[in-house]
């Protein structure tokens, strides 16, 4: 269970400083370094469509081979890239090799990747013009690509970055809202909210056993379906929790029951184990 591990390392490593600043500004460092020295690299997680039985996606994930960062998920170090003013260069270099990496496996017309960016540059009123030149020396269709951008951020919600969003989606991008559940999305923002799919935080999908959980997961499927967003549950683990979110009316699936971050080309490849049990 890496990511977890990666986590609760995270946990430890930055409680086991007393002085937060430094331990900030080793972070700091290391990104900074990272990024001068091109120690960053890719893995994918696929999405799969439990109706067509196949993968129809794949996500990227950042992770680095610098020493201090390849003990630390992007979870700890993205907000500190925020803060220095770097996740801007952080993620046009993740657009650029996840485009590079989608160019150099065959995938089927309609396959999306999804990539992950700060709602940060959702700020910037120039920021789909920077997608799109991306797109077009990469040479990749706005169609192909799905830009996920977590809840937790959305706490202002104003015109601008409405805006931003529409822009990407007129593009031909795919937008989707990432971590649903755990931010602060109100009601109000989501009907106002241009996304095409939203992801149901892996922290709901791993309680499914707590009835009050079900509740809370039943009203976010409900919701989805009434405002027309294409639904995925991530952090999937168990077939049982595939079967039961399906009969909710969810079909997107990622998590490590399909499989862990790998490479794309794996990722594309991967198949549901057993996957003759979910014909209910
Ligand atoms: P996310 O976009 O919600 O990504 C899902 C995270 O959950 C990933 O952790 C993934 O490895 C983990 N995960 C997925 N399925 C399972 C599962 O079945 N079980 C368990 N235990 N974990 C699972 P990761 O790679 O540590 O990423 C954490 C977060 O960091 C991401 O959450 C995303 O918000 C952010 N992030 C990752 N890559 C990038 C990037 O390239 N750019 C930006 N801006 N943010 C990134
Ligand atoms: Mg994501
Ligand atoms: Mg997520
Ligand atoms: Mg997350």
């Amino acid at each position: 269970d890496q990511p977890h591990d990666a986590k609760t390392f995270a946990r430890a490593y930055l409680s086991s400083y007393d002085q937060p600043l430094r331990q900030k500004a080793s972070v700091e460092d290391a990104l900074r370094r990272a990024l001068a020295d091109d120690a960053f690299y890719l893995v994918f997680m696929p999405l799969y469509d439990a109706r067509r039985n196949r993968v129809v996606g794949a996500e990227a994930l950042l992770r680095s081979s610098s020493e201090v960062l390849s003990r630390l998920s992007p979870e700890v170090y993205i907000p500190v890239a925020e803060k220095a003013n770097l996740i801007q260069e952080i993620d046009m270099m993740v657009l650029k090799k996840a485009l590079a990496a989608l160019k150099q496996i065959s995938v089927p017309d309609d396959f999306v990747l999804s990539i992950n960016i700060s709602a940060q540059e959702l700020l910037d009123s120039d920021f789909a013009q920077r997608i799109a030149a991306s797109l077009q020396v990469a040479g990749v269709s706005a169609t192909s690509i799905c830009l996920e951008v977590t809840e937790t951020y959305f706490v202002h919600m104003d015109q601008a970055k409405v805006e931003v969003l529409e822009q990407l989606r007129a593009m031909g991008c795919l937008v989707s809202l990432d971590d649903f559940g755990t931010g602060y999305t109100s009601f109000a923002h989501l009907q106002r909210l241009s996304v095409d799919e939203i992801k149901i935080d892996r922290s709901f999908v791993n309680r499914l056993d707590d009835p009050k959980a079900r509740v809370v997961v039943e009203s976010m499927v409900h919701i989805a379906q009434a405002l027309q967003y294409k639904l995925v549950a991530e952090g999937v683990e168990t077939l049982e929790q595939i079967e039961y979110l399906r009969t909710l009316g969810c079909n997107y699936f990622q998590g490590y029951l399909i499989s862990k971050p790998t490479t794309l080309e794996e990722a594309v490849a991967s198949t549901l184990p057993e996957s003759d049990c979910l014909y209910l």
